[in-house]
């Protein structure tokens, strides 16, 4: 068979149409699901490529501003060295200390502190304006260690102006090395207020530097409250101060909302900088995508598996009622036997098989004797009665499955028995003359025996093709023999059991 044709084939069959009704399906569900995924992506990879571009900026910035007052803190250091400092007055000394000192908008104080925490130098003020700051963390620390170099302090409030900053710091050594008191410099927390203004990240995103010891300096958005907070020992800080630098999706401890955190130490110094933006933000545009596509596919998925189905079922339908109409143009309508249309098919197939195989065909064609006068005398109604009745007997004398009962005439019928040879044959119209004797109309008064019939028996093995013809020529000899009884084509008369004298019934 052709392409094409066996295409066709297919496509009629209610298998292919469901199969594919399920195949299409998960094709689009697979399809989509895949592009979803990619979808979903590419939201992540530029939600990443955000966050690591913006923390480079930001990084920066502090970086520098940092290194700015550190080179200042280093200067007055250098300058504490000059000879002759101590001999200048208090104004000079001011301006030869911190002559390389920078001055930006969100620099607070920058002072020298005494061994004992005094202010004996102050950038802003000659003479130096008062107060002791032993009790800062930066003069601890620098006091009870010699070596910590820049020095970041937790955020504080400053004493002189109130206002929120950072401490920097750098140790004074006196001659001997011991402790001298120390430089100090600080950065307002507006700083990083307008640095981090500038920067959209959503309602639930967030900036936040840390100390490296866990304690926040400051948060984006801005909330009082945050500054100072230590969150050393929670699995994101842990993240943070064992990584270095990266990007992680956790949740939040300050308040529960899961984010992805891009986070670097700034530059040298002792400060951990994330970046923290919401997945729930992140996938925001994803979703309501994934929701109208998911949706889309999920209807047409819907829909292909109903339409399949449906035309499936159809198909079958159709199928079925061909089949039966197949069925009904074989079958007569009287009887519910095969019809003479398929008698001729059988009968062809079964003298090719014969012809084949070589195993004998036998074939009875029966015909009811005088029956003209059964419809003359009862009716064609009682006639009809008659005749199933002798259909449901030819039936019951026959017990393979490939016999064939048929009824081919008004009311002559054949037995088609493949695989049979005449003595078989013979022992089958014995049967039917029996049963037919049984047949009765009681309610017309029609008794038992009064039916005959007469039979036509031809066997055959090489010339199958012709035992219909011989079966009728044997038939016709049975009638013209006085009828009730079998005749084999080219034999002698058989009789059907005891002969029954013809009787004309309603003669
Ligand atoms: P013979 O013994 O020579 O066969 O005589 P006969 O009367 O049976 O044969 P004939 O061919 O002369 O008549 C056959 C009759 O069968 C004619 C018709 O009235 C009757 N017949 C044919 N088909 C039907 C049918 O479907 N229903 C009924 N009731 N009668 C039918
Ligand atoms: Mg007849
Ligand atoms: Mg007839």
């Amino acid at each position: 068979m052709s392409m094409p044709l066996r295409l066709a084939r297919r496509l009629r069959s209610a298998h292919t149409w469901i199969a594919l009704g399920v195949l299409a399906p998960v094709g689009m569900l697979v399809i989509s699901g895949l592009m979803l995924m990619d979808l979903r992506r590419d939201a992540w990879d530029k939600a990443e490529q955000t966050s690591r571009n913006l923390l480079q900026v930001i990084e920066r910035d502090i970086a520098r501003n940092v290194e700015v007052i550190d080179l200042t803190l280093q200067a007055v250091q250098d300058n504490l060295r000059a000879p002759g400092l101590a001999r200048l007055d208090a104004t000079m000394r001011q301006l030869v200390l911190f002559d390389r000192a920078a001055s930006a908008r969100d620099l607070g104080v920058m002072f020298v502190l005494d061994e004992n925490g005094d202010v004996i130098e102050d950038l802003a003020a000659s003479p130096p304006r008062k107060g002791n700051y032993a009790d800062r963390d930066y003069f601890q620390a620098h006091k009870a260690n010699r070596h910590l170099g820049l020095y970041v302090g937790r955020p504080i409030v400053s004493r002189l102006t109130g206002e929120r900053m950072v401490n920097f710091s750098r140790r004074i050594d006196k001659p001997d090395g011991s402790f001298g008191g120390l430089v100090l410099g600080s950065l307002k927390l507006t700083y990083f207020g307008r640095l981090f203004d500038q920067i959209g990240l959503g309602n639930e995103g967030a900036i936040n530097l840390y100390l490296k010891d866990g304690t926040r300096i400051t948060r984006h958005p801005f909330l009082e409250a945050d500054v100072g907070v230590n969150i050393a020992g929670s699995r994101t800080f842990d993240r943070f101060a064992r990584e270095g630098a990266g990007t992680f999706v956790e949740t939040s401890v300050r308040d529960g909302v899961r984010r992805l955190y891009t986070f670097t130490r700034v530059g040298e110094l002792p400060l951990i900088l994330n970046v923290a933006l919401s997945v729930d933000e992140v996938e925001a545009s994803w979703r309501a995508k994934a929701l109208v596509i998911g949706t889309v596919v999920l209807i047409l998925c819907g829909l292909t598996v109903v339409l399949s189905v449906l035309f499936g079922r159809e198909l079958r339908r159709r199928a079925a009622m061909q089949a039966e109409l197949a069925r009904l143009s074989e079958t007569d309508a009287l009887t519910g036997l095969a019809n003479r249309r398929r008698f001729e098919e059988a009968y062809r197939r079964a003298c090719a098989d014969a012809g084949r195989t070589g195993r004998p065909l036998s074939l009875l064609v029966v015909d009811a004797d005088h029956f003209k006068r059964y419809n003359d005398r009862y009716g064609h109604a009682v006639g009809d009665e008659v005749l199933k009745g002798l259909a449901r007997g030819l039936t019951a004398c026959v017990h393979r499955p490939s016999d064939l009962v048929c009824r081919v005439g008004g009311e002559e019928f054949v037995l088609l028995l493949p695989d049979t040879d005449e003595a078989g044959a013979l022992r089958v119209a014995g049967e039917v003359h029996a049963q037919v004797r049984t047949l009765a109309v009681a309610s017309v008064g029609i008794g038992a025996g009064a039916v005959t019939v007469s039979i036509g028996l031809a066997s055959g093995v090489a010339d199958a093709a012709d035992l219909l013809a011989r079966a009728d020529a044997a038939l016709y000899e049975a009638k013209a023999g006085g009828r009730n009884q079998t005749r084999c084509a080219a034999s002698a008369v058989v009789r059907s059991g005891e002969r029954q004298p013809l009787r004309v019934v309603g003669g």
